[in-house]
């Protein structure tokens, strides 16, 4: 991957004296702070905090901080901004058990992988009271970021949004339970305002802040599961917004999410789990319950065995089940309509053990080797069996005007029951938020939102697919949005305001989205249009690539393995593999076995697969999956509108970071933090900070302020008739401070002043 640093040194630097403190990079340990020894040809001699001595070139090394071992709250208040102060900072806050740090308006936050004992009420009453003051007042925290939205909101009369992001297992879902906390109780219908209610910690909340939370743990039943970095890790992406009315209270709220894993209904990786709700089931189900699945141990589902893990230490499923069937009753679904719902989940299991073999050596054809198994799928889906059958065995095709009907070979038949498990499991994923929404969306009694956005974080493995391109083009979009919002604003208020912005440098992702996304010339482009030849497959895309875009300057083809391309992503190079590209996109799902899905008994179903279609044809009802929009299409037409909203809000950011793999607390991995630090995008957001002007003053403010330096002139005849920004100017001038070049420049209505001369020079 590639790395951006924040600054390096060269031998002649005076910071790289005998004696002085600096900090050195190595791989594995990240940065760590070391004295000059000595300088020699080959490098420059170090010695570490831990007494060893190293070798470095002074590429690798940076000028130590002298207020970083303080572990400051705001890293826009250390000395020298550099890798190896913000990385020691955080280190000595994390070691305190702040997990929390604020970079300016940013706000950090390291996954603790304990309990952090600041998150009770009168934490949140804190907040409450002090939180909109700046950090200056309190300590940087979660509930300080949700402040900052609720009273921005409060103040501007905008929506606002709250930006999680982080790799899996940073925090970020826990980081959204926590806001949602924190604003369901802060504006909370039921007791008026936050301060007025009870101190036990266990008072009422009101039914929609109720139902709200209780939306979570059902969330997560379905939607999340054990993978080898989170053992409760999303696998989709989810907007959370609140609705507020005119007194700024809580009326009601609306998910939307994105892209849920669909394949892991049906494959799962080594250590790997289905989702949750499949093991709550085995293990929580009543003997009733489990009678009518016809269910048994988890252990006995192909789907939910191929991990080798049924259950997660520490995490009883049999208790979870219970606490997920309750919040069903709260989001408004009662014993009935959980039932429906439970059986079609049980039928998953029961397709996922279903097995075809040849019929015989003599007769053509395939069957089902378990036909009881068939037969329980049949009843639970509540569909005809032998329809059902027969679109498992084969395909029907129409060759000149006549329909026909062609067996499978046992493996298509395998990927066609696959397919159907995932269609059904997405169309009641898709079900379950709408239902989720139907009972607490509430947009007309609402005047303002604040939405918090937890989506899935840049990804790079070994192998790269499909999901990692969507995935990493979501993240490419937010970035953009990201810089856009600190550097786009800032450098345009410096152009409106006549100040040179030739000192400011940023990397904007531009680039990288354009090669994603355009048309038709972009990778989703293409791919779309190769999903449309009858004759398309992945190399054939992935030849159209090479022919079309090798040019562009975010495109790499590998040297060594062609059948896979290389993007330049903001966060680093990730290589893609093109196998099961065209496949994944198109997700067709065998039309007979659609057709039978559409004449269930199951109302539950029926919705369910209704809604799913109308969802892929906008609207329009449709026979066959031809008409469907393909996953990619639809994926970027969704990030399109996410985009939209997100420009009409007021952002605030937080990054989350996973201190180390292995999911352990007290261990900090500094070279994993700085590089999630670097693809965060916060060091570009210090360094423009630093490198531009961070304190802005209206003119009048300025001289106001400043006047105090030429006192005689306030009445002084010429000075009174300047213009202000000649004011201004003057002032600077006869203040007789000595200025570094362009460290205070008066712009059109404004004066621009680096963050450390307001500190030092004029105050
Ligand atoms: P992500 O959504 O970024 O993949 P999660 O929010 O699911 O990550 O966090 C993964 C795990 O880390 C959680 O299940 C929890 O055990 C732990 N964790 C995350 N944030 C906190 C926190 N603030 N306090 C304690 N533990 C946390
Ligand atoms: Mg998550």
């Amino acid at each position: 991957m590639t790395q951006k640093r924040l600054s390096h040194l060269h031998t002649q630097d005076a910071t790289l004296d005998v004696g002085k403190d600096v900090y050195v990079y190595g791989p594995d340990v990240g940065w760590e702070k070391a004295s000059v020894v000595a300088h020699r040809p080959d490098g420059i001699l170090v010695q570490t905090e831990q007494g060893r001595e190293k070798l470095v070139s002074p590429m690798e090394m940076d000028m130590a901080s002298n207020t970083a071992y303080q572990g400051l709250k705001d890293l826009m208040e250390l000395d020298v901004l550099v890798e190896g102060a913000i990385g020691e900072s955080v280190l000595v806050r994390y070691e305190a058990d702040q997990i929390y740090t604020a970079v300016g308006p940013i706000l950090i936050s390291i996954n603790p992988y304990k309990t952090v004992d600041c998150y009770k009420q009168e934490d949140m009453e804190i907040y409450a009271e002090h939180g909109n003051t700046g950090i200056g007042s309190v300590e940087p925290h979660i509930f300080w970021t949700a402040e900052s939205a609720y009273s921005s909101m409060k103040t501007d009369r905008k929506n606002q949004c709250i930006l999680i992001s982080g790799e899996s297992g940073a925090g970020k879902t826990e980081a959204t339970k926590l806001i949602l906390k924190y604003l369901t109780w802060r504006c909370d219908s039921s007791g008026n305002s936050a301060s007025a209610k009870p101190k036990d910690g266990t008072e009422e909340i009101g039914d929609v802040a109720r139902q709200i939370l209780d939306s979570n743990p059902v969330l997560e039943a379905f939607g999340n599961a054990k993978t080898v970095r989170n053992n409760n890790s999303s696998r989709f992406g989810k907007l959370f917004e609140l609705q507020l009315d005119n007194q700024n209270l809580i009326v009601g709220a609306c998910i939307t999410t994105y892209l849920l894993e669909k394949s892991r209904v049906v494959h799962t990786n080594e250590g790997e789990r289905n989702y949750h709700i499949f093991y709550q089931m085995c293990a929580g189900g009543t003997a009733e319950q489990k009678t009518e699945w016809r269910v048994s141990e988890a252990k006995q589902y192909h789907y939910l065995n191929q991990g080798g893990n049924i259950s997660i230490p520490g995490v009883d499923d049999k208790k979870e089940f219970n606490v997920v069937q309750s919040a069903l009753k709260t989001i408004g679904m009662d014993q009935e309509e959980q039932r429906k719902m439970f059986r079609i989940l049980a039928a998953i299991l029961h397709i996922g053990n279903l097995k075809f073999c040849e019929k015989s050596k003599t007769e053509e054809g395939i069957k089902v080797e378990n036909p009881d198994v068939l037969k329980t799928v049949g009843e639970l889906l509540e569909v005809d069996i032998t329809e059902l059958e027969k679109g498992l065995l084969m395909r029907t095709m129409f060759v000149a005007g006549e329909k026909v009907s062609i067996p499978f070979k046992p493996q298509e038949a395998c990927e066609s029951r696959d397919a159907l498990s995932k269609f059904i499991y997405d169309s009641l994923f898709q079900r379950l938020v709408l239902r989720i929404n139907k009972g607490m969306d509430k947009v007309d009694l609402c005047n303002l939102k604040i939405g918090v956005l937890d989506l899935f974080g840049f990804e790079s493995f070994k192998v790269n697919q499909f999901e990692q391109l969507c995935i990493n083009y979501a993240n490419e979009k937010l970035h953009q949005h990201f810089l856009h919002h600190f550097f786009t604003l800032e450098v345009a208020e410096y152009k409106q305001e006549g100040v040179s912005v030739d000192q400011i440098q940023f990397t904007d992702n531009t680039e990288c989205i354009k090669l994603i996304e355009s048309r038709p010339l972009g990778v989703l482009s293409l791919l779309e249009e190769e999903c449309q030849f009858p004759k398309g497959t992945d190399s054939t895309w992935l030849q159209k690539m090479s022919a079309t875009l090798t040019k562009h300057p975010c495109y790499e083809m590998p040297r060594i393995n062609d059948k896979a391309f290389i993007v330049k992503h903001f966060a680093g190079d990730v290589v893609y593999k093109i196998d099961g590209f065209l496949e994944k996109n198109k997700d067709v799902m065998q039309a007979d076995l659609l057709t039978v899905l559409a004449t269930t008994d199951s109302t539950l179903l029926g919705e369910a697969v209704f809604s799913m279609q109308s969802k892929n044809t906008g609207g329009k009802r449709a026979s066959a999956m031809q008409t469907k929009k393909r996953v990619a299409g639809q994926f970027k037409d969704e990030m399109q509108l996410l985009l939209m909203l997100l420009e009409h809000s007021s952002p605030h950011f937080v990054r989350c970071l996973k201190p180390n793999e292995k999911m352990k607390p007290n261990l900090f991995a500094g070279e994993e933090v700085i590089r999630q630090l670097r693809y965060s995008g916060l060091l570009d957001i210090i360094r423009i900070r630093k490198a531009g002007y961070s304190i802005r003053m209206p003119l009048k403010v300025f001289v106001s302020t400043y006047l105090i330096f030429a006192q005689s002139m306030r009445f002084h005849k010429t000075f009174q008739s300047k213009k202000p920004n000649d004011q201004c100017q003057y002032l600077i001038e006869k203040s007789g401070v000595k200025l570094e070049a362009g460290a205070i420049v008066v712009g059109k209505s404004k004066v621009f002043i680096k963050e450390n001369m307001h500190a030092g020079a004029l105050d």
